[in-house]
């Protein structure tokens, strides 16, 4: 897993795929793929990061993103797949 700096907001690649941040509350977040919005196809993909623990949906509705790590920062987290 990676973590983006972007220039408005952070953002999380987790296999080739890209997550928004859609809220925080404490130690606690919740990202969802940034194809969530209508226009790129209404994905249903999500991750709840709590602490090192990172909860995965597995639900794309479309192929991993072409994208360049350059500026990624690689995160130490525990995955755990979620239904
Ligand atoms: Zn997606």
């Amino acid at each position: 897993m990676y973590l983006i700096y972007g220039r408005k907001h952070p953002q999380i690649v987790l296999d080739s795929y890209i997550f928004n941040v859609q809220r925080t509350s404490g130690t606690k977040s919740r990202w969802r793929c940034k194809r969530s919005v209508r226009s790129l196809g209404s994905c249903k993909a999500f991750l709840v990061i709590s602490g090192k623990w990172v909860h995965a949906s597995e639900s794309h509705n479309h192929p991993c993103e072409d994208l360049s790590l350059k500026i990624a920062i690689p995160q130490s987290i525990m995955l755990k797949r979620v239904e």
